[in-house]
Protein backbone atom coordinates (compact mmCIF):
# COMPACT_ATOMS: atom_id res chain seq x y z
CA UNK A 1 0.00 0.00 0.00
CA UNK A 2 1.71 3.20 -1.36
CA UNK A 3 1.58 5.89 1.64
CA UNK A 4 1.11 8.70 -1.66
CA UNK A 5 -1.81 6.88 -2.96
CA UNK A 6 -3.84 10.19 -3.52
CA UNK A 7 -0.80 12.45 -3.17
CA UNK A 8 -0.45 15.33 -5.63
CA UNK A 9 2.64 17.54 -5.69
CA UNK A 10 2.72 20.14 -8.03
CA UNK A 11 6.62 21.85 -7.99
CA UNK A 12 7.16 25.66 -9.61
CA UNK A 13 4.94 24.84 -12.78
CA UNK A 14 4.74 27.76 -15.34
CA UNK A 15 2.60 27.31 -18.51
CA UNK A 16 2.17 29.80 -21.37
CA UNK A 17 -0.15 30.66 -24.33
CA UNK A 18 2.20 32.83 -26.59
CA UNK A 19 3.06 35.83 -24.38
CA UNK A 20 0.68 34.95 -21.88
CA UNK A 21 1.56 33.27 -18.43
CA UNK A 22 -1.65 31.58 -17.27
CA UNK A 23 0.17 30.07 -14.69
CA UNK A 24 3.81 31.71 -13.01
CA UNK A 25 5.64 29.40 -10.80
CA UNK A 26 2.99 27.41 -9.27
CA UNK A 27 3.18 25.34 -5.97
CA UNK A 28 0.95 23.00 -4.23
CA UNK A 29 0.86 20.01 -1.90
CA UNK A 30 -2.64 17.95 -1.93
CA UNK A 31 -2.01 15.69 1.17
CA UNK A 32 -4.07 12.09 0.59
CA UNK A 33 -8.18 12.72 0.69
CA UNK A 34 -7.43 16.14 1.28
CA UNK A 35 -10.24 18.66 -0.16
CA UNK A 36 -8.80 21.80 -1.67
CA UNK A 37 -10.78 24.67 -2.74
CA UNK A 38 -9.39 27.06 -5.43
CA UNK A 39 -10.45 30.69 -5.86
CA UNK A 40 -10.01 33.45 -7.90
CA UNK A 41 -11.02 35.82 -9.94
CA UNK A 42 -11.80 34.51 -13.85
CA UNK A 43 -8.91 34.54 -15.94
CA UNK A 44 -6.26 33.80 -13.13
CA UNK A 45 -5.45 30.27 -14.39
CA UNK A 46 -7.71 27.87 -12.43
CA UNK A 47 -8.66 25.77 -15.44
CA UNK A 48 -5.41 25.90 -16.64
CA UNK A 49 -3.74 24.24 -13.32
CA UNK A 50 -6.42 21.71 -13.38
CA UNK A 51 -6.10 20.75 -16.98
CA UNK A 52 -2.00 20.50 -16.37
CA UNK A 53 -3.02 17.92 -13.45
CA UNK A 54 -4.81 16.00 -15.56
CA UNK A 55 -2.17 16.28 -18.04
CA UNK A 56 -4.94 17.89 -20.74
CA UNK A 57 -1.87 20.96 -20.47
CA UNK A 58 1.90 20.08 -20.79
CA UNK A 59 3.79 22.46 -18.22
CA UNK A 60 6.63 24.47 -19.60
CA UNK A 61 8.08 24.23 -16.76
CA UNK A 62 8.05 22.61 -12.89
CA UNK A 63 6.89 19.08 -12.75
CA UNK A 64 3.64 17.71 -11.47
CA UNK A 65 3.79 14.39 -9.05
CA UNK A 66 0.70 11.93 -8.27
CA UNK A 67 1.09 9.02 -5.82
CA UNK A 68 5.07 10.33 -6.21
CA UNK A 69 5.12 9.28 -9.65
CA UNK A 70 5.96 12.33 -11.97
CA UNK A 71 3.11 12.85 -14.77
CA UNK A 72 4.91 16.11 -15.95
CA UNK A 73 8.10 16.96 -16.45
CA UNK A 74 9.99 19.04 -18.41
CA UNK A 75 12.92 21.21 -18.85
CA UNK A 76 15.12 22.36 -21.85
CA UNK A 77 16.97 19.34 -23.57
CA UNK A 78 15.09 17.34 -20.96
CA UNK A 79 14.19 13.85 -22.94
CA UNK A 80 12.39 12.19 -19.58
CA UNK A 81 9.74 13.58 -20.73
CA UNK A 82 9.03 11.93 -23.68
CA UNK A 83 10.05 8.62 -22.33
CA UNK A 84 7.17 9.27 -19.72
CA UNK A 85 4.25 9.28 -22.31
CA UNK A 86 2.57 5.82 -21.11
CA UNK A 87 2.71 6.69 -17.77
CA UNK A 88 0.84 9.95 -18.25
CA UNK A 89 -1.61 7.86 -20.36
CA UNK A 90 -2.14 5.74 -17.37
CA UNK A 91 -2.40 8.06 -14.91
CA UNK A 92 -4.88 10.38 -16.74
CA UNK A 93 -7.59 7.39 -16.01
CA UNK A 94 -6.88 7.67 -12.45
CA UNK A 95 -7.80 11.21 -12.55
CA UNK A 96 -11.50 11.91 -12.60
CA UNK A 97 -12.52 15.25 -14.31
CA UNK A 98 -15.55 17.12 -14.07
CA UNK A 99 -16.68 20.05 -16.29
CA UNK A 100 -18.83 22.87 -15.88
CA UNK A 101 -20.74 21.86 -18.56
CA UNK A 102 -21.08 18.41 -18.34
CA UNK A 103 -20.43 17.24 -21.56
CA UNK A 104 -22.35 13.62 -21.23
CA UNK A 105 -22.34 11.41 -24.40
CA UNK A 106 -25.59 12.38 -26.28
CA UNK A 107 -25.88 9.15 -28.28
CA UNK A 108 -25.51 7.29 -24.99
CA UNK A 109 -27.97 6.13 -22.12
CA UNK A 110 -27.01 7.31 -18.57
CA UNK A 111 -25.34 3.10 -18.00
CA UNK A 112 -23.28 3.74 -20.89
CA UNK A 113 -22.04 6.89 -20.72
CA UNK A 114 -20.66 5.34 -17.26
CA UNK A 115 -19.13 2.24 -18.37
CA UNK A 116 -17.88 3.77 -21.19
CA UNK A 117 -14.40 4.49 -20.12
CA UNK A 118 -14.01 1.00 -18.18
CA UNK A 119 -14.51 -1.19 -20.48
CA UNK A 120 -12.63 1.28 -23.40
CA UNK A 121 -9.29 1.30 -21.09
CA UNK A 122 -10.07 -2.49 -20.27
CA UNK A 123 -10.12 -1.43 -16.36
CA UNK A 124 -13.18 -3.42 -15.54
CA UNK A 125 -15.25 -6.46 -18.03
CA UNK A 126 -18.88 -5.59 -18.92
CA UNK A 127 -20.30 -6.99 -16.48
CA UNK A 128 -17.97 -5.48 -13.57
CA UNK A 129 -18.69 -1.86 -15.20
CA UNK A 130 -22.21 -2.50 -15.16
CA UNK A 131 -22.57 -3.47 -11.81
CA UNK A 132 -20.26 -0.45 -10.29
CA UNK A 133 -22.31 1.95 -12.58
CA UNK A 134 -25.44 0.77 -10.33
CA UNK A 135 -23.47 1.04 -7.46
CA UNK A 136 -22.43 4.71 -8.67
CA UNK A 137 -25.91 5.22 -9.83
CA UNK A 138 -27.00 5.05 -5.80
CA UNK A 139 -23.96 7.33 -5.17
CA UNK A 140 -25.53 9.69 -7.05
CA UNK A 141 -29.60 9.07 -6.38
CA UNK A 142 -30.18 8.33 -9.73
CA UNK A 143 -30.89 4.98 -10.41
CA UNK A 144 -33.82 4.88 -11.51
CA UNK A 145 -32.32 7.16 -14.32
CA UNK A 146 -29.91 4.13 -15.46
CA UNK A 147 -31.58 3.93 -19.29
CA UNK A 148 -32.63 7.52 -19.85
CA UNK A 149 -30.99 9.49 -22.31
CA UNK A 150 -28.96 12.63 -21.28
CA UNK A 151 -30.82 15.18 -22.96
CA UNK A 152 -34.64 13.97 -21.01
CA UNK A 153 -32.47 15.27 -17.54
CA UNK A 154 -32.54 18.36 -15.75
CA UNK A 155 -28.85 20.02 -15.78
CA UNK A 156 -28.52 18.99 -12.16
CA UNK A 157 -28.99 15.40 -12.62
CA UNK A 158 -26.79 15.52 -16.20
CA UNK A 159 -23.78 16.86 -13.52
CA UNK A 160 -24.57 14.26 -11.03
CA UNK A 161 -24.32 11.49 -13.71
CA UNK A 162 -21.03 13.17 -15.48
CA UNK A 163 -19.89 12.68 -11.72
CA UNK A 164 -20.77 9.21 -11.63
CA UNK A 165 -18.59 8.56 -15.15
CA UNK A 166 -15.77 10.06 -13.37
CA UNK A 167 -16.00 8.23 -10.66
CA UNK A 168 -16.07 4.50 -12.67
CA UNK A 169 -12.39 4.19 -13.16
CA UNK A 170 -11.82 4.72 -9.15
CA UNK A 171 -9.63 7.84 -9.35
CA UNK A 172 -7.40 8.95 -6.57
CA UNK A 173 -8.06 11.99 -7.37
CA UNK A 174 -10.88 14.13 -8.40
CA UNK A 175 -10.84 17.81 -10.20
CA UNK A 176 -13.71 19.56 -10.18
CA UNK A 177 -14.03 22.48 -12.79
CA UNK A 178 -16.70 25.28 -11.73
CA UNK A 179 -19.14 22.24 -11.44
CA UNK A 180 -22.33 24.26 -10.42
CA UNK A 181 -21.62 27.27 -12.45
CA UNK A 182 -23.24 26.64 -15.82
CA UNK A 183 -26.64 25.25 -13.02
CA UNK A 184 -29.76 27.02 -12.62
CA UNK A 185 -29.55 28.13 -8.97
CA UNK A 186 -32.19 25.16 -7.42
CA UNK A 187 -30.11 22.68 -9.05
CA UNK A 188 -26.73 24.02 -7.46
CA UNK A 189 -27.42 22.31 -3.81
CA UNK A 190 -28.33 18.25 -5.05
CA UNK A 191 -24.96 18.66 -7.19
CA UNK A 192 -22.62 19.75 -4.16
CA UNK A 193 -24.63 17.63 -1.77
CA UNK A 194 -22.85 15.07 -4.19
CA UNK A 195 -19.21 16.34 -4.39
CA UNK A 196 -19.69 16.87 0.01
CA UNK A 197 -20.84 12.89 0.31
CA UNK A 198 -17.42 12.51 -1.76
CA UNK A 199 -15.09 14.76 0.16
CA UNK A 200 -15.71 12.32 3.13
CA UNK A 201 -14.93 9.47 1.03
CA UNK A 202 -10.95 9.58 1.42
CA UNK A 203 -10.85 10.70 -2.38
CA UNK A 204 -7.94 13.54 -2.92
CA UNK A 205 -9.99 16.64 -4.42
CA UNK A 206 -9.80 20.52 -6.14
CA UNK A 207 -12.65 21.89 -6.97
CA UNK A 208 -12.31 25.09 -8.59
CA UNK A 209 -15.98 27.57 -7.37
CA UNK A 210 -17.08 30.19 -6.41
CA UNK A 211 -19.73 28.59 -3.84
CA UNK A 212 -17.75 30.23 -0.43
CA UNK A 213 -20.14 27.91 2.08
CA UNK A 214 -19.28 25.16 -0.06
CA UNK A 215 -15.54 25.73 0.70
CA UNK A 216 -16.05 26.70 4.51
CA UNK A 217 -17.95 23.35 4.58
CA UNK A 218 -15.91 20.69 3.01
CA UNK A 219 -12.44 22.33 2.28
CA UNK A 220 -9.76 21.36 3.77
CA UNK A 221 -7.36 24.11 2.55
CA UNK A 222 -8.51 26.93 0.46
CA UNK A 223 -5.80 28.47 -2.33
CA UNK A 224 -6.52 31.77 -4.30
CA UNK A 225 -5.11 32.34 -7.65
CA UNK A 226 -4.54 35.94 -9.64
CA UNK A 227 -3.36 36.33 -12.99
CA UNK A 228 -1.29 32.59 -12.92
CA UNK A 229 -0.05 32.92 -9.54
CA UNK A 230 -1.13 31.36 -5.93
CA UNK A 231 -1.22 34.61 -3.72
CA UNK A 232 -2.54 33.02 -0.79
CA UNK A 233 -3.04 29.49 0.68
CA UNK A 234 -3.93 28.05 3.71
CA UNK A 235 -6.30 25.98 6.09
CA UNK A 236 -9.51 26.71 4.58
CA UNK A 237 -10.96 28.39 7.86
CA UNK A 238 -7.57 30.82 8.05
CA UNK A 239 -7.77 31.59 4.34
CA UNK A 240 -11.55 32.53 4.59
CA UNK A 241 -12.11 34.21 7.52
CA UNK A 242 -8.55 36.14 8.11
CA UNK A 243 -7.74 36.36 4.29
CA UNK A 244 -3.83 38.25 4.21
CA UNK A 245 -3.62 39.06 0.59
CA UNK A 246 -5.23 42.73 -0.32
CA UNK A 247 -7.19 40.48 -3.74
CA UNK A 248 -7.97 37.82 -1.57
CA UNK A 249 -10.09 40.22 0.42
CA UNK A 250 -11.61 42.23 -1.75
CA UNK A 251 -12.53 39.00 -3.22
CA UNK A 252 -14.02 37.54 -0.73
CA UNK A 253 -16.02 40.51 0.63
CA UNK A 254 -17.24 40.62 -3.10
CA UNK A 255 -18.32 36.83 -3.08
CA UNK A 256 -19.92 36.72 0.21
P1 LIG B 1 -9.66 30.67 -15.08
O1 LIG B 1 -10.08 29.24 -15.16
O2 LIG B 1 -9.11 31.07 -13.76
O3 LIG B 1 -10.75 31.59 -15.52
P2 LIG B 1 -7.93 29.95 -17.29
O4 LIG B 1 -7.00 28.95 -16.74
O5 LIG B 1 -9.06 29.45 -18.12
O6 LIG B 1 -8.46 30.90 -16.11
O7 LIG B 1 -7.13 30.98 -18.18
C1 LIG B 1 -5.97 31.65 -17.72
C2 LIG B 1 -5.45 32.51 -18.84
O8 LIG B 1 -4.93 31.71 -19.87
C3 LIG B 1 -6.53 33.39 -19.48
O9 LIG B 1 -5.94 34.63 -19.80
C4 LIG B 1 -6.90 32.62 -20.72
O10 LIG B 1 -7.36 33.49 -21.71
C5 LIG B 1 -5.59 31.95 -21.09
N1 LIG B 1 -5.80 30.66 -21.76
C6 LIG B 1 -6.32 29.55 -21.19
N2 LIG B 1 -6.33 28.52 -22.07
C7 LIG B 1 -5.82 29.00 -23.23
C8 LIG B 1 -5.56 28.44 -24.53
N3 LIG B 1 -5.82 27.15 -24.79
N4 LIG B 1 -5.03 29.24 -25.46
C9 LIG B 1 -4.74 30.53 -25.20
N5 LIG B 1 -4.96 31.13 -24.01
C10 LIG B 1 -5.48 30.38 -23.04
MG1 LIG C 1 -11.91 28.36 -15.58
Amino acid sequence: NNPLRGQVSITQVSKSFGKHKALDDVSLELEPGSVTVILGPSGSGKSTLLRTINHLERVDEGFIQIDGDYIGYQRKGDRLYELKEKAILRQRTEVGYVFQNFNLFPHMTVLENIIEAPIVHKKQTRAQAIERAYQLLDTVGLREKAHAWPRHLSGGQQQRIAIARALALNPRVMLFDEPTSALDPELVGEVLDVIKKLARSGTTMVVVTHEIGFAREVADRVVFMVDGKVVEQGRAQQVLNQPQHPRTRRFLARVL
